[in-house]
């Protein structure tokens, strides 16, 4: 587990967390920014034209509105550094010498930068700083005083992309006519160039700051979020901004939320009611259920209500119950036109990541994270069920194959060709899965670890993933489990939803598998293409390679 995310969360009071806030914070009047401290540029086809093992400062050639990009970040407070593969060192195609010169060049045509990390390796040397390995970005954030995941890296191959997230740092994919057309399909955030990426950089920085300062306190906040245990998991940062601004926060979720709910803190009473314009295999309508869910709402008495919702799902019919239950103020996210409904109609473009989205919201309505407070997933500990004594010391791999839509799932037959290989490179594996899916943990555990299918409830499994060296996972509750947690994942994401949006937030990650099938985007709950070709294609090889990359190690190695 991360040391950021170490704390153990009880339910608190507002006064606790306002005291919290005002002690941790320099200046009421200049806040830490909630996302962002640094923003690390790739050099060349990123900073500047790409010309092969350039030891020339005569021919640096700075990529169109680089100077004026760079100090809109600089203005805005952003540190910047260099990170940058240059094997040509190591082939001896130019020297330090040479190449200290055309930084000193770059610097003088694009302005001062903080810090400038350089790989001097090639391939061959097996080092674990040439992206896509993670660890020029973790000494980028040393150099400048912050973690990866509070600096964005943009860079114009999928090596870049793949080091930002091994390291748990935002990747921007800038494309070139070099970029091959997969690297643009599997990042999750793509910007058409240098300055677009940096507008979006600061708008994201931006959205999740309220507009104004927060006022008087809200004395009880209705937060909304119906939906499965990823979404509600999600949503928690966003619902601890709305708590540090509230004394009591009350939770409405649906019954297939409740359980992630139980975990989220800051969270003062939950409600479980479903809403049958949410959920996916919905009930008919109940005109008696929905006059007990309104009196039940209106007893609550808040003073405002802030429904979070995915980009498909409509926040309207349920403002109108707030409206007839009397909350005064209701914050929501809609495209569509509210009338009456909404006090404060938010919108937020696509792509955003699904805990941003939500934050941003809650700075909308008038919330931010109290400093100190990273905008990472987060669990209480106390509500984690203790992690069963039989499964070892930790540092185990944790294999989840199944998932609420088989669309997302991964194949078991592919799930018990990685348990094999996993067990053949020393890793101890722990085989995951609910009491509906023990055929195929039980078959995928006999490949090779130890079959947990139908041990654990969410709580149980939340403990025996915040022990694990790593979570192997499709796109599912478990990997923001593991982002909870700090515990890096290997996503077997299939790209039936954006990866940007929906991938594992703010934790290390390698994301495996085909983006470009046919599935994408079409939000299918099972695969419409046959053979699963998304993920039905990864090589187990691929998953332990990318163990490595994350430094877990696995024992005995290969
Ligand atoms: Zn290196």
């Amino acid at each position: 587990m991360r040391q950021d995310q170490g704390e153990p969360y009880q339910r608190r009071s507002a006064g606790v967390y306002a005291v919290a806030d005002r002690a941790g914070s320099g200046s009421v009047a200049n806040p830490r920014p909630v996302l962002y401290d640094a923003v690390l540029l790739d050099r060349d086809g990123t900073l500047i034209e790409d010309v092969p093992y350039n030891g020339d400062p005569e021919k640096v050639r700075p990529v169109p509105g680089a100077r004026a990009a760079l100090d809109r970040l600089r203005a805005a407070g952003l540190r910047l550094a260099v990170v940058t593969n240059q094997s040509g060192l190591a082939r001896g195609y130019f020297t330090g010498e040479q190449m200290r010169a055309v930084h000193a060049r770059v610097e003088d045509l694009l302005g001062r930068f903080d810090a400038w990390l350089v790989c001097p390796h090639d391939d061959a040397d097996g080092c674990d700083c040439r992206k896509p390995a993670p660890g020029l970005v973790h000494a980028a954030a040393r150099e400048l005083g912050t973690t990866a995941s509070r600096c964005v890296l943009v860079g114009d191959i999928g090596r870049d992309v793949a080091a930002a997230l091994a390291a748990g740092a935002a990747g921007v994919l800038v494309p070139t006519p070099v970029t091959r057309p997969e690297e643009i399909a599997a990042a999750g955030w793509v910007a058409t160039d240098l300055p677009a990426a940096v507008d979006e950089i600061l708008r994201r920085q931006q959205a999740v700051q309220p507009p104004t300062p927060p006022g008087v306190p809200v004395r009880t906040a209705l937060v909304v979020r119906s939906d499965s245990a990823g979404d509600m998991l999600v949503t928690g940062p966003a619902i601890r901004a709305v708590a540090a601004g509230a004394q009591r926060v009350v939770l409405l979720c649906g019954p297939r939320g409740r359980a992630a709910a139980d975990l989220l803190p800051g969270v003062d009473e939950i409600i479980e009611h479903p809403l049958p314009w949410i959920d996916p295999t919905p009930a008919p309508v109940d005109p008696e259920a929905m006059r007990s869910l309104t009196a039940r709402l209106s007893a609550v008495d808040a003073d405002e209500a802030v429904v979070f919702t995915s980009f498909h799902q409509s926040a309207l019919p349920l403002a109108l119950l707030l409206r007839m239950a009397g909350i005064g103020r209701i914050a929501a996210i809609s495209d569509d036109y509210p009338g009456s409904l909404l006090d404060i109609r938010h919108r937020v473009p696509v792509g955003v990541p699904e805990p941003e989205r939500a934050l941003s919201l809650a700075a909308a309505a008038g919330h931010r994270l109290p400093d100190g407070d990273e905008p990472v997933l987060r669990l209480r500990r106390d509500a984690m069920a203790p992690r069963p004594a039989d499964l070892g010391e930790p540092g185990y791999v944790v294999l989840h194959p199944g998932s609420a839509a088989s669309s997302r799932a991964c194949p078991p037959e592919l799930a018990t060709r990685i348990a094999g290989a996993l067990t053949a490179a020393g890793h101890r594996v722990l085989v995951t899965g609910g009491s509906d899916e023990r055929a195929v943990t039980a078959r995928v555990a006999a490949a090779g670890g130890t079959d947990l299918g139908g041990r654990t409830d969410l709580a149980g499994l939340a403990a025996i993933v915040a022990d694990a060296g790593a979570v192997v996972v499709g796109n599912t509750g478990p990997a923001h489990l593991a982002a909870a947690a700090g515990v890096p994942v290997v996503s077997l994401f299939a790209p039936t939803v954006p990866f940007g949006q929906w991938g594992p937030y703010r934790v290390p990650t390698v994301r495996l598998g085909d983006a470009a099938t046919a599935c994408r985007d079409t939000r299918a709950a099972s695969c419409p293409v046959p053979g699963h070709p998304c993920l039905s294609g990864i090589d187990p090889d691929e998953v332990v390679d990318a163990l490595r990359t994350l430094a877990v190690g696995g024992g005995g190695g290969r």
